[in-house]
């Protein structure tokens, strides 16, 4: 039997993409007859941001079999339990979007249509006082979920605020103890075979020659290999998502240090604010036809809990993604792939779901293309699905105070969205379709923090009778509030189980 397996891989990049890929290949080729190259050079250097994750990095970080403990440590990180939205809806409003459920659903009936249904009743408290996560943020509370049944404490989840330069440092001392070989150096040519155009080998500026059967390309918004050698072409969603720079700058420590990632809505864009154990990451993404690069910055740095750490720096991108993640033998992960907005905190997800996917779709020399395509169709779903939650945040507002906002509220949105508007908009039902990254909960808490506002709530809701109801929604009322009073402080937390300092 001819043996087609992969011989060698090389990833191209050695930013958070390519170190994340480089340790799962780590873990997962461990036979050794799959040799793993990642090619990075430090003069171009890596992005530089991208510090706010979701729970799901816990199930990459548990593949791999890091501590916990040690991962916080190691990437002076501090714990995410929600976003705190500021003046989104108008200004002066806050939410939050938080980890986990809200309430419970009773009678088989979603808890969201008994809080619409006591609204109407003139009888609800804010919905942060029904989810566990909120609440705790907004009290500067955190523990880790303590397995106990029938607690909201049981099923606490969690996501971190990580230094991402320390991550990929991590990973690489982890990829580099399972036999993947880093190498220094500029890629300057990259050879692609005459006969199909796959791409057979990187010369890097030394002269050294990189061979290679799978291309993994992690080199960031040039997309060297995806783009500028295979022109894969790139759908550009900047009509929705109109930022196209932000401005970071890290500052010293200074107020709260709640377990939140706070994204404050500005005139042309939103500034965030992400507590690291050591510093605060702060930036201002926004769209360069509503402000100048100047005015973004000044207005950045008048915005600081405390004096910046060096001088800010600007990042260009256009929302959008690649037409192909895979092509021939080249699999786009990471921002090669495609960018959107950093308002949700998905990308290091997105580079998640890439790895996983590929590991699903592992391919052998032949390169078989129903497997290569329907990697791609499902890359494409993840990508589109979040992307109209994304926009989902600066259409629904009620602010206009700007031209930015003026155009974001009335610009025409993707179907997929409007009708997920919609359907809200009548009984105040949401719906997730297929294994879509945001819950219920997520549609939920960005639809009604936004300010979108049902004409009634789902029928089924009123076959509980009004002192049943009331008494349900108290209880697990309390039943929150309880649970919060028990957590300890966030930052205590930290310094009882994980302090890096
Ligand atoms: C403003 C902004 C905010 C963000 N915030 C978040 C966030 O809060 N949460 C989140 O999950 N994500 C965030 N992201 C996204 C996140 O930063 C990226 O997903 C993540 O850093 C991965 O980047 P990368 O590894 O794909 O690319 P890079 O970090 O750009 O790495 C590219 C690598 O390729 C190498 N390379 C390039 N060309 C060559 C060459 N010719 N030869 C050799 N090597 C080469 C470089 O040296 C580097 O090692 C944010 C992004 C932006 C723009």
């Amino acid at each position: 039997m001819t043996d087609h397996r992969l011989r060698k891989i090389v990833i191209v990049g050695g930013g958070t993409a390519g170190w994340m890929t480089a340790a799962a290949l780590g873990r997962f080729l461990k036979d050794g007859r799959t040799q793993v190259t990642l090619v990075e050079s430090e003069e171009i250097g890596t992005i530089g941001v991208g510090e706010s994750t979701i729970p799901q990095i816990n199930i990459f970080n548990r593949m791999l079999g890091l501590d916990e403990n040690e991962f916080v440590r190691r990437t002076m990180a501090t714990f995410k339990l929600a976003i705190d939205f500021v003046d989104w809806k108008q200004i002066g409003h806050r939410y939050y979007h938080p980890f986990g459920p809200y309430g419970l659903d009773m009678e088989g009936v979603s808890f969201h249509a008994y809080w619409l249904r006591l609204q109407a009743m003139g009888e609800a408290a804010d919905l942060t006082e029904y989810s566990l996560q909120a609440l705790a943020s907004a009290q500067s509370k955190f523990m880790r979920a303590n397995g106990q049944r029938n607690s909201p404490l049981g099923t606490l989840s969690h996501a971190y605020h990580i230094d991402a330069a320390l991550y990929a440092r991590m990973l690489r001392d982890y990829a580099e103890a399972r036999a993947v070989r880093r190498q220094e150096g500029r890629i300057v040519e990259v050879h692609q075979r005459a006969e199909d155009g796959f791409v057979e080998a990187v010369t890097l500026e030394s002269g050294q020659r990189v061979e290679g059967d799978l291309f993994i390309d992690c080199s960031g918004f040039r997309g060297l290999l995806i783009e500028q050698t295979l022109k894969t072409g790139f759908e550009d969603w900047s009509h929705w998502l109109l930022n196209d720079r932000a401005v970071a700058v890290p500052c010293e420590l200074g107020g709260s240090r709640q377990p939140v990632t706070r994204a404050t809505a500005r005139p042309a864009g939103w500034q965030w604010r992400i507590p690291l154990q050591h510093r605060l990451g702060n930036g201002y993404a926004f769209s360069s036809a509503h402000i100048s690069e100047d005015e973004a910055t000044a207005d950045l740095l008048a915005n600081l809990d405390g004096a910046p750490l060096r001088d800010p720096f600007i990042l260009r991108f256009t929302a959008g993604r690649r037409k192909k993640s895979w092509n021939k033998n080249v699999v786009a992960i990471g921002l090669s792939a495609g960018f959107m907005e950093p308002l949700e905190s998905q990308s290091i997800h997105l580079i998640q779901v890439g790895i996983a996917r590929l590991l699903a779709m592992f391919p052998d020399r032949r390169f078989l293309s129903p497997d290569i395509d329907r990697y791609n169709r499902t890359m494409q779903f993840e990508y589109e699905t979040i992307r109209d939650f994304l926009i989902l945040h600066f259409h629904a507002t009620r602010r206009n105070d700007t031209p930015y906002w003026d155009y974001l509220r009335e610009m025409p949105i993707p179907d997929y969205l409007a009708e997920k508007i919609a359907v809200f908009q009548s009984y105040g039902r949401v719906f997730r379709e297929n294994e879509e990254l945001f819950t219920d909960t997520s549609w939920f808490a960005v639809m009604v923090g936004q300010g979108l506002e049902p004409r009634g709530h789902d029928p089924m809701a009123d076959v509980m009778p009004d002192d049943e109801l009331r008494a349900g929604m108290d209880n697990i009322h309390a039943v929150i509030a309880k649970a919060a009073d028990v957590m300890p402080d966030h930052m205590r937390f930290i310094a009882d189980n994980c302090a890096a300092i």
